[in-house]
């Protein structure tokens, strides 16, 4: 494996490895949380449970002691002994029923009776009812046998003759150290019970047989914590607390940390009791451990978006680091390959600057062939023509023509003048302050420019058209430098000759005419020529701009005429006329009035 495939290999290891940390600690977190959540939602149960069974312990103890001193106070009346004493008669036992009756519907009672020291109901307050106690024997009851022996008596059963369950007070009716008879009060605890019905939380009162007797849920009435032993068995039989009941075990599975859940509800409880005073039972309440499920849920999944939190913040931090890893590389990279092309930048500069020497160089040379060129080709012509003259006058002279000999040395004379004049304007060129300008007739200083062309018009064979209307402004005349309007004559022409020469028709025109602005002549130089092309128009004023092949043109011509006429407040401008060829426009102030 290469360098980079083992490090990659490293850290995809590296990462398995965190991802599986991550993944453990949301298991941990999770349980943690749901484990914490939980335990403070059960103790908050808890905590909150005391308070509401203290609340319905009261509501059952004040039921109890509402009842519970009545059979005292029957044991005062003197009603109730006269039945003891006489137990066979019925006034006696007519007006203790009817006693007992009363003191019943006012106390809400749900029975009293008297009974003999054998246990025999003397009279009681049901007397009316078909299932009145009256007659019936209670000996094996334990309160009655608990207040014979001891005074007073307590207990919680069913009813062996209504069948209701109910709670018994019991108290000795003394007379000295003598019993007569046990008074007692039967308590239905039924109202207690319905008002539980409404509880949110289920609600079981269990006596010390561990059996429920009192519930919210009327279903788990009489049913045992746990299955009674065959000893319990026995003692149940003979005390007939719960006769004609079958005692079946409640439906409930206990859980971890009294928890429960009970048959036909859906939730688990956490069962929490609490003694109910002056009696041997005990009040359950069962608090739903929906809360706690829901807290641990919760809890769980707090650990698990710490977690997940945690994995976010540790990747936020690694792309972090990456990209400013990865920035770092770049920007090193980035200068290395800055340096790299600065260097190379400065090499090509130094290049370009032995180039740009050289080109320099070349150009200066070229330039100063071409203005050798240039001046060479100006001063041809009028070379020629002194030439031409000279040899005229060599001939006239053999032949004693003096007067034409004359006339050919003042045309000698003329050219040197042209000559001198013509190197003179290389110098203005370069300082061209010495005008003289006067009013020159258009007509004469074309004549004069065409006097220096003649060789070159012949040899171009073409045809020169000079158009110039009568009555231009000032008769013609323009306010020039003559000499310098020739110079710019001079070269239009030269140039349309030039443009001229390889033509199928050579022709050139010259025509005059007022200018568009008022004040000035203009004058056109027209040739049948190719024209300018459209790429060249812009650069015709260009310093050595030229077509012409070297030693054939300068490009200097233009540049130097237009500054002529410009020097003159004119203008001069290059278009190409309808039929092709070019047309260049001088344009001049008229000549002044003298
Ligand atoms: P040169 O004549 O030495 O080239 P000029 O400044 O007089 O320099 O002319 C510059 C260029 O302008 C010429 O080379 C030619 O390309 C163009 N030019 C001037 N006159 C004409 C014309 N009449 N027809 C076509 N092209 C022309």
């Amino acid at each position: 494996m290469s360098q980079p495939e083992t490090d990659r290999a490293r850290n995809r290891v590296k990462t398995g490895l965190i991802a599986a940390a991550f993944a453990l600690s949301a298991f941990l977190l999770a349980w943690a949380g749901g484990a914490l959540a939980a335990r403070l939602a059960r103790d908050n149960l808890a905590e909150a449970a005391g308070p509401r069974r203290a609340l319905y312990v009261a509501g059952l103890r004040s039921e109890l002691t509402r009842h519970e001193t009545l059979p005292a106070i029957l044991a005062l009346s003197q009603t109730l002994r006269r039945v003891l004493h006489a137990p066979d008669d019925p006034a006696a036992v007519a007006e203790a029923n009817l006693y007992m009756e009363r003191i019943a519907d006012r106390t809400g009672a749900a029975a009293l009776y008297l009974l003999d020291t054998g246990g025999t109901t003397l009279a009681a307050s049901n007397w009316r009812r078909p299932d009145s106690f009256v007659g019936r024997n209670f000996a094996y009851r334990p309160y009655f046998r608990e207040a014979l022996a001891g005074g007073s008596g307590r207990f919680y059963g069913i009813g062996t003759t209504s069948r209701e369950p109910g709670h018994y007070f019991a108290r000795a009716l003394e007379d000295g150290a003598l019993t007569l008879g046990i008074t007692v009060v039967k308590v239905s605890l039924a109202p207690v019970e319905r008002s539980w019905a409404q509880a949110a939380d289920p609600i079981l009162v269990v006596d010390a047989n561990g059996v429920v007797i009192l519930s919210s849920n009327p279903d788990w009435t009489f049913r045992m914590l746990a299955a009674p032993t065959a000893a319990e068995q026995v003692r149940l039989a003979d005390t007939r607390q719960y006769e004609g009941v079958r005692l079946r075990p409640l439906d409930w599975r206990p859980g971890p940390d009294g928890t429960a859940s009970l048959a036909g509800l859906p939730d688990r409880y956490l069962v929490t009791g609490s003694a109910v005073e002056g009696t041997p039972w005990r009040l359950y309440l069962l608090s739903s451990l929906d809360g706690v499920d829901l807290a641990r849920d919760i809890g769980r999944t707090a650990g698990v978006g710490l977690t997940a939190l945690l994995a976010l913040a540790w990747l936020y931090w690694r792309q972090r680091r990456r990209t400013r890893l990865a920035w770092r590389r770049a920007a090193a990279a980035l200068e290395g390959q800055v340096a790299a092309r600065t260097a190379e930048l400065v090499a090509a500069n130094q290049d370009l600057h032995r180039a740009q020497d050289g080109l320099v160089q070349a150009a200066k040379l070229a330039a100063l062939g071409q203005l050798s060129a240039g001046i060479t080709h100006e001063l041809n012509q009028p070379l020629a023509a002194l030439r031409t003259f000279s040899d005229n006058a060599a001939t006239f002279l053999e032949r004693g023509r003096l007067d034409r000999v004359a006339e050919n040395l003042r045309h000698i004379a003329g050219l040197t003048e042209r000559m001198a004049r013509i190197t003179g304007q290389l110098r203005t060129f370069a300082r061209r302050s010495d005008n003289r300008p006067e009013n020159v007739p258009l007509a004469r200083a074309i004549d004069n420019a065409l006097t220096l062309l003649v060789e070159k018009t012949r040899r171009t064979g073409a045809v020169m058209v000079i158009d110039l209307p009568e009555g231009l402004p000032a008769g013609g005349q323009v306010r020039c430098d003559p000499l310098r309007l020739e110079q710019v004559l001079v070269n239009l022409l030269g140039n349309a000759l030039d443009a001229v020469a390889g033509a199928p028709v050579r022709r050139v025109r010259v025509t005059a005419g007022p200018a568009a602005a008022a004040g000035r002549l203009r004058l056109d130089i027209a040739d049948s020529g190719p024209g300018i092309a459209p790429a060249d128009m812009p650069r015709l004023f260009e310093p050595f701009f030229t077509t012409k092949a070297p030693g054939l043109g300068l490009g200097l011509g233009l540049v130097i005429s237009a500054g002529i006429i410009r020097d003159h407040d004119g203008s001069l401008s290059a278009a190409n006329g309808p039929d092709g060829g070019a047309v260049f426009s001088v344009e001049l102030p008229v000549g002044e009035q003298a």
